[in-house]
């Protein structure tokens, strides 16, 4: 996968991408990281990227020229164009569902980070396939996002993380949230960890878990459990769930 950012601090994603399961899938050429300052594309002789908003009002918008020269320089126009993403707060939240689709249908995909107050709408109307925002708040430039939405793509190509289990059985991948995880001690200040993860009974192991999520996901996330759909199994075993809890709380 060949993944591009267009922005105007390219280095801030050096020292994050420079570590870990990142730095090793680029290393192991899973996945290109290719960085553009935006500045390089502007014609002006200060390389001013931004100007003030028509009709007036606070702050700069970024223009749309350095954009279309940096789309034709590229040769990104019609069919050779990437599959282009704008990080804005206006943007569809980012779910796990976004990911999953980017990382298996999408082979050349650029991110856009913007700053100031934005971009002039012509930039998002000409260049722009989706527009995808990390939650309801406003930070000060796409960078981050860019760079929330990189690291969970990344962590889902094939043999990124070296144990293909671990990213399938995640939190919000079928759905749920993830069951609770205990390593050693077995007990801890007297504090143990549940009998079944110690008996060995591989069936028994993988129900709990399955019971697990679902009550974490009931108690933290219920909202996720109207949205999903259960096989039988699974309803028989949420129906259990839901009457542990419903006793607890008389207790
Ligand atoms: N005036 C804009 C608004 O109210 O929607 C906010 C602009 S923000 C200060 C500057 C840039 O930061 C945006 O163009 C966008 O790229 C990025 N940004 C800020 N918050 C974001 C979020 N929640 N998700 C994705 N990108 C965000």
């Amino acid at each position: 996968m060949k993944i591009e950012v267009l922005t105007l601090f390219p280095e801030m994603f050096d020292s994050v991408f420079a570590q870990s399961i990142i730095k090793r899938a680029v290393d192991e050429k899973k996945v290109q990281l290719i960085y553009h300052n935006l500045r390089g594309y502007s014609l002006n002789t200060h390389r001013q990227v931004d100007d003030y908003p028509f009709g007036g009002g606070a702050g700069m918008l970024m223009q749309i020229e350095p954009f279309a020269v940096f789309f034709e320089k590229m040769g990104y126009l019609g069919e050779n164009k990437p599959y282009t993403i704008y990080l804005s707060p206006k943007g569809q939240p980012l779910k796990q569902k976004h990911l999953n689709d980017l990382a298996e249908k999408k082979n050349h995909i650029l991110l856009i980070c913007g700053h100031y107050e934005g971009l002039d709408q012509r930039i998002i109307d000409s260049f722009v396939d989706a527009e995808i925002s990390i939650g309801d708040y406003v930070l000060t430039g796409g960078e981050i996002p860019a760079m929330v939405l990189i690291d969970g793509l990344i962590r889902l190509l094939p043999d990124a993380l070296g144990d293909s289990e671990s990213s399938q059985k995640d939190s919000f991948m079928d759905g749920l949230l993830e069951h609770p995880h205990y390593t050693r001690p077995a007990e801890f200040k007297g504090v143990k960890v549940p009998d079944v993860l110690l008996s060995g009974n591989h069936k028994e192991i993988e129900k709990w878990r399955q019971k697990e999520s679902l009550r974490l996901t009931y108690r933290l996330r219920p909202e996720l459990l109207r949205k999903k759909n259960f096989d039988k199994k699974e309803r028989e075993l949420l129906k259990e769930v839901l009457s542990e809890e419903s006793k607890k709380r008389q207790n």
